[in-house]
C-alpha cells in the first residue's frame, strides 16, 4: 500500500534540483532534429497547487522554489528553470508547481513523445486530468514504471531521457533502482537516465552513490545538494541526489555555475553545501 503523495513536498529544494537538471537535460536534447522519448517511470499528479491543504500542510515549497522565485541575480539554468514555474503562474503569483511530467511536456516537439507510470490511484487519476485532451505524444500507464520501462526500451527512435525518481518508502525501492539501471544499460545503453534519490540517515541511501558508480556506465555526473546538515538521530531528508547517465556535455558546466548559487539560496543551515562529480571513459 503506498502512501506516499509528491503533494506534500511539491516545490522543495529536492524538486528544484531534480526539475532544473530534467529542464537541461531535455533541452540539449532538443537540439538535435532527431526525435526523442521523454520516459518518466513515477510521475506523480502531474502539476500542483500550492495552496492546496497537501502543500500547505508542510509548504516545503517555502524553502525550495520560493526562495529562488524572490532571489535577484540567479545564475543562468536557475533562471531557465524560474521560466518554466512562471508559465504555470503568469499572475506573478506564486501558487502553482510543475511536476516532472507536466515541465517534460513544455520540453517536447511534435516528434517527440512523453510516456508517463504512475502507481498510485489518486495520483493516477490527477495526471489523466493534468493531461486531458493530449494526443498520441503523451501515454499514461497506471502501473509499475519500473516493470513499464523494462518493457518500453529500446524506445522507436533510439534517442530518449529516463526519469527514475521513486518515492523510496520502501528499501525495496534502493535495490530496484540499480537493478533497473543494470537492466536498462543493457537493453539501452545509449540512453540519457537521471536518478533522483534522497540523502537520509539511513544505510540504503548512504550507500546507494556507490552502487550507482558500480554499475559500469561509461558516462556518468553525480550531483548532489545538502540544505542542512544531517540529523543527529539520523531521520529526516538533508538533501538529495541526482546520478546522470550518459549526460549532456554540457550539464557539468551548467551545474557548477550553478550548484553554489543553490546551496546558498536553499541552506536551512551551516550545513549546507553541493558535491558535483563525474567520470567520463
Ligand atoms: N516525478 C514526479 C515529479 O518530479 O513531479 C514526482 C514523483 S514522486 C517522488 C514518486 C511517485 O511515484 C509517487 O507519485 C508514487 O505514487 C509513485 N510510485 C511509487 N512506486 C511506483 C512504481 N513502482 N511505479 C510507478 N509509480 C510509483
Amino acid at each position: 500500500m503506498l502512501s506516499y503523495r509528491h503533494a506534500f513536498h511539491a516545490g522543495n529544494h529536492a524538486d528544484v534540483l531534480k526539475h532544473l537538471i530534467l529542464i537541461e537535460i531535455a533541452q540539449y536534447m532538443a537540439e538535435k532534429p532527431a526525435p526523442f522519448w521523454i520516459i518518466d517511470t513515477h510521475a506523480g499528479a502531474g502539476r500542483y497547487a500550492l495552496d492546496s491543504a497537501h502543500a500547505t500542510k508542510l509548504s516545503e515549497y517555502r524553502d525550495g522554489v520560493a526562495r529562488l522565485w524572490e532571489a535577484k541575480g540567479l545564475p543562468k539554468a536557475a533562471l531557465n528553470y524560474l521560466d518554466f514555474v512562471k508559465m504555470l503562474n503568469p499572475d506573478g503569483q506564486l501558487r502553482h508547481y510543475p511536476g516532472s511530467p507536466w515541465l517534460a511536456r513544455q520540453l517536447l516537439r511534435d516528434s517527440d513523445r512523453l510516456r508517463l507510470y504512475e502507481m498510485h490511484s489518486t495520483d493516477g487519476k490527477l495526471l489523466m486530468e493534468c493531461f486531458k485532451g493530449s494526443g498520441r505524444e503523451v501515454a499514461i500507464t497506471d502501473g509499475d514504471g519500473f516493470a513499464g520501462l523494462k518493457a518500453i526500451l529500446p524506445p522507436p527512435p533510439r534517442r530518449a531521457l529516463v526519469l527514475i525518481d521513486p518515492s523510496y518508502e520502501t528499501k525495496g525501492d534502493y535495490t530496484a533502482v540499480v537493478k533497473t539501471l543494470q537492466d536498462s544499460l543493457k537493453r539501452f545503453s545509449t540512453g540519457t537516465y537521471a536518478l533522483w534519490y534522497p540523502m537520509l540517515g539511513k544505510p540504503e541511501s548512504r550507500q546507494l552513490p556507490d552502487k550507482l558508480k558500480r554499475l559500469g556506465a561509461a558516462n556518468w555526473l553525480h550531483a548532489t545538494l545538502e540544505v542542512k546538515a544531517p540529523s543527529r538521530d539520523g531521520y529526516g531528508m538533508h538533501g538529495s541526489g541526482m546520478f546522470i547517465i550518459n549526460p549532456p556535455w554540457t550539464l557539468e558546466k551548467t551545474l557548477h555555475d550553478t550548484l553554489p548559487t543553490l546551496a546558498t539560496l536553499l541552506a536551512q543551515d551551516a550545513g549546507a553545501k553541493y558535491t558535483l562529480e563525474s567520470e567520463s571513459t
